[in-house]
């Protein structure tokens, strides 16, 4: 893996070294960048990848393998208890089968969708990453929030555990790469590579700048810097696309 890596970055280097003086964070993205290699080495041994034309298919089962939650429930040993406060909800969380399908570049769409309830981009765990709303039209309430466990996550009735907000082994204030929403753009914890806060983000809460996996710069999400219910930050509130969604199954 790294030995295909590793040139790919060094002549995506080379090829930019006369835009170096362009402003990289206001520019719209001409060029599509290519996320496979990126992807594929960043995503844990939970999730499948695989190609299919110009598509990257991901699948998974949908659950955290690589962290606590206390809906693995008290027998397993990925147990813990939710955070102070917090009660978790009566739904088992249960095996799904997702398959999310994003183009390997990913470019910016003409119109850009909204996003709905369900699920929005997938983790580099495999778990399912959601908005802000819990059902139709509806922000997640008090009640809802305080099922969150401490990665921010909860599983709905059909059993599907998903993120809502940033939590203790997602992102919380960082520059880490949380995972890829549906239209193939990735989306970052609420710092850049440099520390800062991003103060130019877009309607869709993204911008094109330099992150430690694309120093070229690419087009990416960041997620919200503001504390809700003082619980935690959204992953993404409603809005739209950057790009165009590709598939979700489950
Ligand atoms: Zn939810
Ligand atoms: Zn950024």
């Amino acid at each position: 893996m790294k030995k295909i890596i590793f040139p790919m970055m060094f002549l995506g280097l080379m090829a930019c070294k006369k835009d170096d003086s362009a402003t990289p964070s206001t520019t719209t993205t001409t060029t599509s960048v290519d996320v496979t290699s990126v992807l594929k080495s960043k995503v844990t041994s939970d999730v499948t990848v695989s190609i299919s034309g110009d598509n990257i298919i991901l699948k998974s089962d949908g659950r955290p393998h690589n962290h606590k939650s206390p809906y693995w429930g008290t027998s397993n040993a990925l147990y813990e208890a939710p955070p102070t406060g917090h009660v978790v909800n009566p739904n088992a969380m249960l095996s799904q089968n997702y398959t999310m399908t994003i183009p390997a570049k990913p470019t910016a769409a003409s119109t850009h969708e909204a996003t709905s309830i369900g699920a929005i981009g997938m983790a580099l765990n495999g778990v399912a990453i959601y908005n802000n709303q819990e059902g139709p039209n509806t922000e997640l309430d008090a009640g809802k929030i305080s099922s969150l466990d401490g990665a921010g996550a909860h599983p709905e009735q059909t059993g599907a555990y998903h993120y809502h907000v940033t939590g203790t082994y997602t992102t919380q204030d960082d520059a880490k790469l949380v995972g890829f929403l549906r239209d193939g753009f990735p989306i970052y914890g609420r710092k850049d590579m440099d520390g800062t806060y991003p103060s130019n983000l877009d309607a869709y809460n993204g911008h094109t700048a330099p992150t430690t996996e694309f120093p070229n710069g690419i087009y990416h999400y960041h997620t919200r810097n503001e504390n809700y219910l003082n619980t935690g930050y959204y992953i993404l509130k409603s809005g739209s696309y950057y790009g165009t969604k590709g598939t979700f199954t489950q």
